[in-house]
């Protein structure tokens, strides 16, 4: 049994300044990354043991890849880094007087503190849409999904009750962002290709795939050419798009529209906001919406020697006077910034600014076709769309292997329509749910 007095943190004294970082993203890897020959020693806590490559996601949603083909260790990561040390551990409590983080085993003093937490998914304190949605913002939360997935079908093929196997077979996404998109687009794409030879027995035609929006366009944060396309393409394959609507309440069997609409689905899945991973310990006046105020070389605001980076971080700019766009380049851009500037710090030397290069966005709808904003007012589409959002994917992947294997696993899967990770390994089953517990452990026991 674990016994947390026996448990310390374990990280050897150090003459050396000590660069604390809370969580190993897109900012806070990039940072450790950076600062690998610069004289300080590093410490990174993350609550997981890996970096997780978040916009292919949804494909370990929709059994397109596997788990671990998009993710890397980061005692691997760093296997070379001198004074560098990873605890798997969550940070409950920073505390800006005495210098230090708290944990669940121990507090560790810092001379320098990088807030990387990035956001967490946002239920607007619904706390029945938050027990019952699927949300998708980690790993666990994808392998969740595809278990929900094929155990709808599963289950759709062995009811004999109509309206139970309709409610199974229906899908709703509450957000039309990117993640939403893509997961329809993923989802439609598997009723095509692969659901009716998996499961001869049943009538996909009645597999319905919803996306809400509360706005009034699919993929709000893109132009309204990217918008447009992309509905355009998630309509032509069948799927149901609903703009200015928004989900009021879901009972794991109903959703409730805002205005009165109903749909029966035992699957919602989540991707209407996001907020910023918080910690304890930050002063309220250095707070706005949900993400900490940092000034240009992302100090937080009111602090010394306490930085945030990459999603949790709100840096206004004049050209960017609600902050950076939640998404993987700023954190990645700040990260690489803050190294640099922490060695002028190091030197006495000015700091400089952090100055944001957007790269424009991309969002993939179904299996050849996306969307992207380029910079200079230039919106591409269909295949050519969709060959760059494959190539910038495969680019920003860590490690080799990873590369490779999504590399392959997408032409096999262009070629052959195929997917080739359509297994329950670990069932979801809701906490609360009687009969499918027992049924599990009658199984178990069988
Ligand atoms: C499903 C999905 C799809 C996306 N698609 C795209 C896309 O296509 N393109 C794009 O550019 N962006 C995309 N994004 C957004 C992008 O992933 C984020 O903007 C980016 O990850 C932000 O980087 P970050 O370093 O701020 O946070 P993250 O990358 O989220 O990293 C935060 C880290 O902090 C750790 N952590 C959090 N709290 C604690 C704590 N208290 N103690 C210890 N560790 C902690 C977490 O475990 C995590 O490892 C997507 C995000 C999601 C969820």
């Amino acid at each position: 049994m674990l016994q947390y007095d026996k448990l310390s943190l374990n990280i050897p004294d150090t003459t050396k300044p000590r660069v604390v970082i809370i969580g190993g993203g897109f900012g806070g890897m990039n940072l450790a990354k950076s600062l690998r020959d610069t004289d300080v020693q590093v410490v990174l806590f993350d609550r997981q043991n890996y970096n997780g490559f978040w916009p292919l996601l949804y494909q370990v949603a929709t059994a397109g890849l596997e788990a671990d083909s998009i993710a890397e260790p980061f005692r691997k990561m760093f296997d070379d880094h001198k004074d560098f040390h990873f605890r798997m551990v969550r940070v409950n409590k920073i505390d800006p007087a005495t210098k230090t983080v708290t944990t669940l085993i121990g507090d560790l003093r810092y001379d320098y503190l990088v807030i990387a937490s990035g956001s967490k998914s946002n239920f607007f304190g619904n706390e029945q849409i938050q027990k019952y949605a699927f949300p998708l913002k980690t790993i666990p939360e994808a392998l969740n999904i595809r278990s929900q997935l094929l155990q709808c079908f599963e289950q759709a093929s062995i009811t004999r009750d109509p309206a139970e196997r309709q409610s199974l077979l229906n899908f709703v996404i509450a957000g039309a962002g990117p993640t939403g998109v893509e997961m329809a687009g993923s989802l439609a794409e598997m009723r095509k290709h692969v659901l009716p030879a998996d499961y001869p027995g049943l009538d996909f035609s009645q597999m319905n795939i919803y996306v809400v929006e509360g706005l009034s366009k699919v993929l709000p944060p893109m132009s309204d050419e990217a918008g447009q396309k992309a509905q355009r393409y998630l309509e032509d394959l069948g799927v149901i798009v609903k703009l200015n609507t928004l989900v009021d309440s879901y009972d794991g069997e109903t959703v409730t529209f805002k205005g009165g609409e109903q749909i029966k689905t035992q699957t919602l899945v989540w991707g209407a906001g996001v907020t910023g991973a918080l910690i304890d310990g930050i002063p309220a006046e250095s707070l706005e919406r949900g993400r900490i105020l940092v000034d240009p070389i992302n100090r937080v605001q009111g602090l010394t020697d306490v930085f945030a980076i990459g999603d949790i971080a709100f840096m206004k700019t004049e050209k960017w006077p609600k902050g950076h766009p939640g998404v993987a380049q700023p954190a990645i851009q700040q990260g690489n910034h803050l190294a640099k500037n922490l060695r002028r710090m190091l030197k006495n030397e000015p700091t400089e600014p952090f100055e944001y290069f957007d790269k424009g966005s991309l969002a993939i709808v179904g299996r050849s076709r996306a969307v992207a904003d380029l910079p200079g007012n230039i919106h591409l589409g269909g295949f050519i769309a969709w060959m760059a959002w494959l190539f910038v994917h495969i680019w920003y992947l860590v490690g080799f292997r990873s590369k490779l294997i999504v590399f392959s696993n997408w032409m096999y899967r262009l070629f052959t329509y195929q997917r080739g990770t359509r297994l329950i390994i670990r069932p979801f089953i809701r906490k609360d749910d009687k009969v499918a517990n027992e049924i599990m452990l009658k199984n178990e026991v069988a």
